[in-house]
């Protein structure tokens, strides 16, 4: 056990008189130094030289070996040595970039670590839960991960779900030491809540005994593996078809080796060197560390837009989200409630006409106060705005909720939550006690026998619940959410649910929730880009139309179903309607999972938001499950994939097109690169069936452009800004390869334009055979120099013009930067010499310029009029 837990309780009562105020920050930085920090050591992390040595397990650079050892027995040893150069610069750019991915990944992580409420020097501060340690006396309420073991020295009805630690899914009931008050007994462990389960209900303050390692979870967690760094679907079909094109490009060079030497028997290291040259063109090697850069750019570019990404893969998915299903208050409203007109006494009174001298209204405004958490510090609000708004209201008629709050102190609570949508304080008016509740007034209506009126209490009638009925209709259907305030009188403290029943109708609180501004833009942009967005809500149906309506969510045609509607339906009758049903209201979070069944067996991908403890099966079984990083609970934010870190419907949507345009990007990325490899491959085998020709490029050549200059405009690709009409087209499918028959066409087709043009400038090198070497140097500068213009063929379908030349700097950065470091190579002697470069005149550097822009230029003249005619690929 931990540190704590072997004291007797004696001990733990005197520690515990002392800490009533908490830690010192002091003591607390003293027991940091001493525990270390609270966190779970991962297994062991893979070290810099293991992931060094991991880049040579790929087939493609075995490959390259045997084509370096081939070169040093057949050809020079510059060029084997060039070659292992280059294959350990690929290894050390490999490492890096996973290194610097497994960093983001890390930093990502640290920005959706949990937050745990601490009480230091007096005060309750909000602490990264992993400075937590022993002894601090830490608040969990519900919603929260337990974040280290402890004792619990006050306990408000916690339920904690354990089922981290034990496997076991029911919720456990705690009790505190305060309440057994003598030593516990051995074994016993409902006094005390351990790191790594959650709090379902109630809440607590609970001492702590142990942290990070010394925690229960820490003594097991060595047994499981937390890192596992998965590889995403695009990593795995890339990684595929990396295998497949190397078996390929083996057979093909075999075949090369053969043709060029039934050509011309006489010279076997020729052909052999033609397939080591085949090998070299044909495999892209930058290409899977290019999918992670891209991605680690795409999840930063989404921290900026207020999206915190857990997982790469999320990437990925969130290009396909075909369904939004958000929730109402907050995300697509503004959360900021205001009172605006309320019911009492049978008459309806706008928030300027309230009368604090009728008696019903002011029981209404006083149980507002008392059924409620938050508290206002002058312009500092704590708490959930629905009560707030009642504590501003009260504030706006002259009452002092502390005031009342100290007169009629709370005894006992049942606290609310979204299945019961309702929420009870029972308090003591002097004498005896009074039961107060305020909730939805569908689950408060059936529990009314009285009726409050200014002159006292009488029996409700079947004509007071009528009125009652189409007051709330009325409030309702303008987009106001509704309370109902009722009130009994107790004989006893320890209120339960059985109390909540016989209740005295007081009156309705009704408030105002603004839909977000940005909401409605983004629901038409959705829309636009075929996504629905549906709404899911607790508020009464009524409202939640009039609120979607508003937002352009629930048009002509469209369904708003109810809970209790929900319930009463078969799944497979839910799957048949799912595609007509706008808003669900009245739902709880356990319908959320059946929502996202549904869609996702009628085929579709979807993002669902949440914020409470019982989101987080929704949020899982969602494909991105989307967090509330303001209100959203630690257990909803561990749940998900994704994090909003504004609550904002608007960002979902920013992230989906960031989502779509890291997908983008990644297929230009990889459209550049393996039509680049294709060209070279076509120029390769042509000279290779061409008796007489030898070959175009040396492996050394076709490494430096293969690894150094097509690197930089396939980075510079990925690094393209989304634009606003990636969301003109509908969303891919999961299913879509990113090598798709489209794409592989235009591969084809550019590759082959580009090898004309190669082909072009060795011909005028070699000059009737004349002149071998220069028809090397001509082919190999030609086809470096298109490779960097064709990156800006690949920054998307439209032609350049439209894009903007300069949009994307980094394509221009990269050109420069890919021509200088060929000059070095075709004019630098030390260079000239390791890479068989000849001189060349200026006229044929004329050539090589003119030839190398032309595939560019047909490409975009093909771009612009398929543009300008409305083709589609
Ligand atoms: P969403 O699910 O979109 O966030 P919501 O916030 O309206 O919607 P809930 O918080 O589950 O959903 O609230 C459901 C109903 O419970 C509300 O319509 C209201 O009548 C009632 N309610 C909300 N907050 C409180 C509260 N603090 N105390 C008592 N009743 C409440």
């Amino acid at each position: 056990m931990g540190q704590f837990f072997n004291k007797s309780c004696d001990e733990v009562f005197s520690e515990l008189k002392s800490s009533a105020n908490g830690l010192s920050q002091k003591e607390a930085n003293f027991r940091l130094d001493k525990f270390g920090k609270n966190a779970i050591l991962e297994s062991k992390e893979k070290s810099t030289f293991l992931i060094f040595l991991e880049q040579f397990k790929d087939l493609l650079v075995i490959i390259l070996i045997i084509a370096a050892v081939i070169s040093l027995f057949f050809d020079s040893l510059e060029s084997a040595v060039v070659i292992i150069a280059v294959i350990i610069f690929n290894a050390i750019l490999g490492t890096v970039q996973n290194v610097k991915a497994k960093k983001s990944l890390k930093s990502l992580k640290s920005l959706s670590a949990p937050i745990a409420k601490v009480i230091r020097d007096g005060k309750i501060v909000k602490l990264p839960a992993d400075l937590v340690v022993p002894g601090d006396v830490v608040v969990q309420e519900s919603g929260d991960i337990v974040v280290a073991d402890g004792r619990i020295i006050e306990n408000y009805m916690m339920q904690v779900n354990e089922s981290a630690l034990t496997g076991e899914s029911e919720i456990v009931k705690k009790t505190s030491d305060v309440i057994m008050k003598e030593r516990i007994p051995i074994g016993d462990k409902t006094n005390m809540v351990f790191s790594g389960s959650f709090v379902t209900y109630g809440h607590a303050l609970v001492m702590v005994t142990a942290t990070g390692m010394n925690t229960e979870i820490g003594k097991i967690a060595t047994l499981m593996n937390k890192t596992g760094s998965k590889k995403t679907t695009l990593q795995i079909s890339l990684d595929n078809f990396s295998k497949k094109l190397a078996m390929i490009i083996m057979i093909i060079c075999i075949l090369v080796f053969l043709l060029h030497w039934i050509k011309d028997t006489s010279k076997p290291f020729d052909a052999l060197m033609f397939a080591v040259a085949m090998a070299v063109a044909a495999i892209p090697e930058a290409l899977s560390s290019l999918v992670t850069i891209v991605q680690a750019i795409g999840t930063q570019r989404m921290v900026k837009h207020n999206a915190i990404i857990k997982e790469l893969k999320a990437v990925e998915t969130l290009g396909c989200v075909s369904v939004i299903c958000s929730d109402k208050t907050g995300t697509l409203t503004q959360n900021k409630m205001t009172v605006q007109s309320i019911y009492c006494d049978g008459k309806i009174f706008s928030d300027d006409e309230v009368n604090l001298d009728d008696y019903a209204t002011k029981s209404l405004i006083n149980i507002g106060v008392l059924v409620n958490d938050s508290t206002l510090n002058g312009h500092d609000s704590i708490g959930d705005p629905t009560e707030v708004a009642l504590i501003e209201f009260a504030r706006k008629l002259g009452i002092d909720e502390n005031i009342i709050r100290q007169d009629t102190p709370r005894v006992s609570e049942i606290p609310f939550d979204s299945d019961r949508k309702m929420m009870s304080s029972a308090n003591d008016v002097g004498d005896s006690f009074v039961l107060l509740t305020k909730g939805a007034l569908d689950v408060l209506i059936p529990r009314l026998s009285y009726f409050m009126t200014n002159d006292g209490i009488r029996n409700i009638t079947k004509e007071d619940v009528d009125q009652i009925l189409k007051v709330n209709e009325k409030f309702t259907s303008s987009g106001l959410r509704v309370l109902c305030m009722a009130i009994k009188n107790i004989d006893h403290k320890d209120i339960t649910l059985e109390d909540e029943d016989n209740y005295v109708f007081v009156g309705l609180i009704a408030m105002v929730d603004p839909p977000r501004y940005e909401a409605k833009r983004a629901v038409e942009d959705a829309k636009r880009a075929g996504i629905r967005s549906i709404m899911i809500t607790g508020d009464h149906k009524i409202t939640a139309v009039a609120i979607a309506k508003q937002l352009g969510i629930f048009g002509e045609g469209d369904l708003a179903i109810t809970g209790e509607y929900l319930d009463s339906i078969s799944d497979y009758d839910l799957r048949k309607i799912v595609d007509k049903i706008s808003v669900y209201a009245r739902v709880s979070p356990e319908h959320k999972i059946r929502i996202v069944s549904a869609w996702q067996e009628s085929g579709h991908v979807v993002a669902m938001t949440g914020d409470g403890v019982n989101d987080a099966p929704a949020l899982k079984k969602a494909d991105i499950g989307v967090a509330m990083g303001i209100t959203g609970t630690e257990v909803a934010k561990d749940a998900s994939d994704m994090i909003l870190t504004d609550d904002n419907y608007s960002t979902i949507v920013k992230a989906v097109e960031n989502g779509r345009n890291v997908y983008e990007n990644i297929r230009n990325s990889v459209r550049f690169l393996i039509s680049g490899n294709t060209a070279a491959i076509l120029v390769v085998l042509y000279t290779a069936l061409i008796p007489g020709l030898t070959a175009p490029f040396i492996a050394v050549q076709l490494l430096f452009i293969n690894l150094i200059t097509d690197s930089l405009p396939a980075l510079a690709i990925g690094m393209e800004k989304s634009r606003h009409d990636l969301l003109n087209k509908p969303p891919r499918s999961v299913k879509e390869s990113i090598l798709n028959k489209n794409t592989l066409k235009e591969i084809g087709v550019q590759g082959f334009i580009i090898a004309l043009f190669t082909m072009f400038a060795y011909y005028l090198g070699w000059n009737g055979g004349n002149f071998p070497e220069l028809a090397m140097t001509m082919a190999f500068a030609t086809i470096t120099i298109a490779r960097l213009f064709h990156g800006f063929n690949c920054r998307g379908e439209k032609d350049i013009v439209t894009l903007g030349v300069f949009s994307n700097i980094y394509c221009i950065i990269a050109l420069i930067l890919g021509l200088v470091l060929l000059f070095v190579v075709l004019f630098v002697p030390f260079f000239m010499n390791i890479f068989d470069t000849v001189n060349i005149s200026w006229a044929e550097l004329g050539w090589i310029l003119v030839l190398s822009f032309f595939p560019t230029f047909i490409v975009q003249i093909y771009k612009m009029i398929k543009n300008s005619i409305g083709l589609k690929n």
